[in-house]
C-alpha cells in the first residue's frame, strides 16, 4: 500500500517537472496552449466483429472489433482528447458479411451488423474501402445508411459530377489543453479509395461512378478544407504505402499523399500490413518504419480484421492563430501476441460491441453449417504454392463445368476451355493457420467460403496461346530466382507476391523453372525480356502454338486488369457471368453430390540439384504430402510457421 502511494507521488512529480521544464509558459495561463490529441484508427475490419473464424467454425483470438474496441476504450481512458476513425473495407470479407449480402439482404433502414457494432463505439468519421463496392451501390448506401458517424470520400464521382460521399468535413471540437482550459479546434477529415474500383467492380459501377487519382483529389479539396478553417487535416486513406515515382492512378498512394501541403496526419490501410513496424516497408525512401512517418508526417496502418488499433498522439501548439503539430508519436497496438508460437489474447471482448451484432453472428453460424455435398479427398492449401493442389483444382473444375454449360450454345462453343484459379488462403500475412483445410466428408457453406474467400464473379476471356504462356510467366513471378551456382539453402517464395496472383491454369500442362529470372516484376511489368520460366507448355499432349485460340475462365478482378496479367486488361472479355464463382462451386458440388478434386500434376516445379529450396507452411501440413514432388520438414520458422525443403 505504502509503496504504491509513494510511487504514484513520484510519478506525478516527475510528470509535472517534465511538463514545466519543456513548457515554461504553462503556469502563466493561455499564452502557448498545448493540446494533446490522440487519433485512433481501425481499418480493413471486413465484417470481423466477434473473435471467431467462421470458416473453421471456431473461436479466434486474432480478429474482431469486439477485441479492438477494448483497446479503443483503454486508449481513450489514457488520453484527455481523442478521435476515432475507420479507414474502410467494412461490409465485405467474412461469412457474416456474405450472410447479410446474400441471404438476409439489406433494405433501406436495415442496420448492417458491422455498422451496429461500430455505432456502439462513437466513431467520429469513416471512409470507404474498395470492398464497399463489391455488392453494388444500393447495398452500400443501405448498409452504411444507419451509421451514426459521417463518411467522407473525395475521389469517387457520380454520373452527375458530384462526389458519392461528402469529400471532406470539419469536426468542430472542443479539447482540453494541458493547463485544463478549453480550446476550440477544427479537425478537417478527407477520405480516399483506390481508383481501381472502377475496374475491380466494373459491373457495379459502369455508368454510375468514376474515380480520380488520390493525390489529384487531395490537391483539389485540401485547399478548400483549409479555407473552411481546418486547423489540422487528417487523411483517411484506404490505400497503402509503396515507393516509386508517382505516375498517377496509384493503388497504394499514401506516400505520395503525404507530400500534399495541408495534410497533417495520414491513416493508411488496404494492404493489411502494420505500420509503424512491418518489414514490408523497409528501404522505401521517405518511409520511416520505426518512427511511423511518411515524408516526416505521422502515419499508421492498423493491420486487418481488427488485429490492431492504430494510434497517433499529437501535441498541438498554437503558432499565432494557427494550430500546428509540434510533436507526435505513432503506434500500432495489437489485440494479441504470439508467445511460444501460440496466440495469446491481450484483451477481452467488449460485451456491448458483441451484443450489437449478436443476432447476425448467430444467424451466420446457422447459415455456414448448412450442408452442400461431400468430398472424397482432403482439400487443403498447405502446398498450393509449390505443387498442384486440390483446393485450387476444385475451383478450376467448377469454373470449367459452369462455363461449358453457359457457353454450350454460343459462338465460342468449340474453343478449348482453360480455367485459371489461385490459392487464396496460403499463409503469408494471414498467419500459420491461414490455410484451407477440409477433411474428407461433408461440405458445408462455410467450406465454400473457405475454398473461395472473395465475392468474385465468373468472367471468360478469349486469348491466344502466347497470352496463356505470358499469363503463366506473370504467375511464376511468385518464385525468387534460385541460384544453382551458389547452391546451399535458398528461399523459394517471394513474400511480397500475393498468393491470389499465383494463377494456376488448368487444362494445359507445364513446368515452372525457378532457376530462370522472372519475366515480370511484382506489378506485372516485363523486367527480363529474355527470361522464360514456363517450360513444356502443352495442350492435349501437343505444344501450345502462339496463335492457338483459348477461352480462359477467370474472375472479374483478373479479367478487368487486377494484377496486370497479360491478356487480361478488360479488352479480351467475351463472357460476364451473373454468378459468383463461389456459387458456381456450390452448384457444382450440389450437382455432383460428391467431389474428388484431383491434383494430377498438370503443372510442376523443375527442381534443380545442388540447391535446397525452402518454403514455409502451416504446422498442420505435416498430415499431408503434396502431389508430384517430395517435401521434408526442416523445423520451426518464425511466427508459428514451419520450414520445409523440396526434396525432389
Ligand atoms: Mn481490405
Ligand atoms: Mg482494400
Amino acid at each position: 500500500m505504502t509503496s504504491s502511494i509513494t510511487r504514484r507521488r513520484v510519478l506525478q512529480t516527475g510528470v509535472a517537472a517534465a511538463a514545466l521544464s519543456t513548457l515554461p509558459h504553462f503556469a502563466m495561463g493561455q499564452a502557448n496552449p498545448v493540446v494533446k490529441l490522440r487519433i485512433l484508427e481501425t481499418t480493413d475490419l471486413h465484417v470481423n466483429i466477434f473473435p471467431y473464424d467462421y470458416y473453421r467454425d471456431a473461436a479466434d483470438d486474432t480478429v474482431g472489433l469486439a477485441r479492438t474496441a477494448t483497446l479503443v476504450k483503454g486508449a481513450r481512458s489514457e488520453a484527455k482528447n481523442s478521435l476515432l476513425f475507420d479507414n474502410g473495407d467494412l461490409i465485405q470479407g467474412s461469412p457474416l458479411g456474405d450472410f447479410v449480402a446474400y441471404r438476409q439482404g439489406m433494405k433501406k433502414g436495415d442496420v448492417h451488423p458491422m455498422v451496429a457494432a461500430m455505432n456502439v463505439l462513437n466513431y467520429d468519421c469513416g471512409t470507404l474501402g474498395n470492398h464497399e463496392f463489391n455488392y453494388g451501390l444500393d447495398f452500400l448506401q443501405n448498409a452504411l445508411g444507419a451509421a451514426k458517424f459521417p463518411l467522407v470520400c473525395a475521389n469517387v464521382i457520380k454520373a452527375n459530377g458530384e462526389t458519392l460521399q461528402k469529400p471532406w468535413l470539419i469536426l468542430d471540437r472542443e479539447f482540453v489543453d494541458e493547463a485544463g482550459a478549453k480550446q476550440k479546434i477544427k479537425v478537417g477529415v478527407i477520405g480516399f479509395v483506390p481508383p481501381q474500383i472502377v475496374q475491380w467492380d466494373k459491373a457495379n459501377l459502369d455508368g454510375k461512378a468514376t474515380t480520380i487519382d488520390i493525390v489529384d483529389a487531395a490537391n483539389k479539396h485540401v485547399p478548400d478544407l483549409k479555407k473552411a478553417g481546418a486547423d489540422i487535416v487528417v487523411a483517411l486513406c484506404h490505400s497503402g504505402i509503396a515507393g516509386g515515382e508517382r505516375k498517377g492512378g496509384e493503388e497504394n498512394a499514401a506516400l505520395h499523399l503525404a507530400k500534399v501541403d495541408g495534410i497533417d496526419v495520414i491513416l493508411t490501410g488496404h494492404q493489411h500490413f502494420v505500420f509503424p513496424g512491418g518489414k514490408e516497408f523497409n528501404n522505401i525512401p521517405g518511409v520511416d518504419v520505426k518512427a511511423g512517418t511518411l515524408h516526416g508526417k505521422p502515419a499508421v496502418m492498423a493491420g486487418f480484421w481488427g488485429s490492431h488499433l492504430g494510434l497517433i498522439d499529437l501535441d498541438l501548439t498554437k503558432d499565432g492563430n494557427a494550430w500546428k503539430v509540434a510533436n507526435f508519436r505513432t503506434e500500432a497496438r495489437p489485440i494479441y501476441d504470439r508467445v511460444d508460437r501460440k496466440v495469446v489474447a491481450k484483451v477481452d471482448s467488449d460485451a456491448t460491441v458483441m451484443a450489437a451484432a449478436q443476432a447476425g453472428h448467430d444467424a451466420t453460424l446457422k447459415y455456414v453449417r448448412e450442408p452442400v455435398g461431400t468430398t472424397a479427398v482432403p482439400i487443403h492449401s498447405y502446398y498450393s504454392l509449390v505443387a498442384d493442389d486440390a483446393s485450387v483444382k476444385l475451383v478450376a473444375e467448377a469454373q470449367s463445368w459452369y462455363v461449358a454449360d453457359q457457353l454450350k450454345a454460343s459462338a465460342f462453343k468449340d474453343l478449348p476451355i482453360l480455367s485459371a484459379a489461385a490459392p487464396f488462403k496460403a499463409g503469408g500475412r494471414g498467419g500459420p493457420n491461414y490455410f484451407t483445410e477440409i477433411k474428407p466428408g461433408p461440405l458445408a457453406i462455410k467450406d465454400m467460403a473457405d475454398i473461395y474467400i472473395y465475392p468474385n464473379t465468373i468472367r471468360v476471356v478469349k486469348i491466344t496461346g502466347a497470352q496463356v504462356r505470358e499469363w503463366l510467366e506473370r504467375s511464376a513471378g511468385i518464385y525468387n530466382q534460385i541460384d544453382v551456382a551458389k547452391g546451399g539453402e535458398q528461399e523459394l517464395i517471394n513474400p511480397k507476391f500475393p498468393a491470389y496472383n499465383f494463377d494456376v491454369i488448368a487444362g494445359v500442362q507445364y513446368k515452372i523453372d525457378p532457376t530462370q529470372a522472372s519475366r515480370y516484376d511484382d506489378n506485372g511489368k516485363v523486367v527480363n525480356a529474355d527470361a522464360h520460366r514456363i517450360k513444356d507448355l502443352t495442350y492435349n499432349g501437343k505444344p501450345v502454338a502462339d496463335d492457338q485460340q483459348f477461352l480462359v475462365v477467370t474472375n472479374n478482378y483478373r479479367a478487368g486488369g487486377g494484377g496486370n496479367f497479360p491478356g487480361a486488361d478488360g479488352t479480351t472479355m467475351v463472357f460476364e457471368a451473373p454468378d459468383l464463382t463461389r456459387d458456381a462451386i456450390m452448384r457444382y458440388i450440389i450437382e455432383k453430390k460428391e467431389v474428388a478434386p484431383k491434383a494430377d500434376g498438370s503443372w510442376s516445379l523443375a527442381v534443380p540439384s545442388g540447391v535446397t529450396m525452402t518454403f514455409t507452411t502451416g504446422p498442420n501440413a505435416s498430415a499431408y504430402q503434396p502431389a508430384g514432388i517430395k517435401v521434408e520438414k526442416m523445423g520451426d520458422a518464425p511466427e508459428g510457421f514451419v520450414k520445409y525443403k523440396i526434396a525432389g
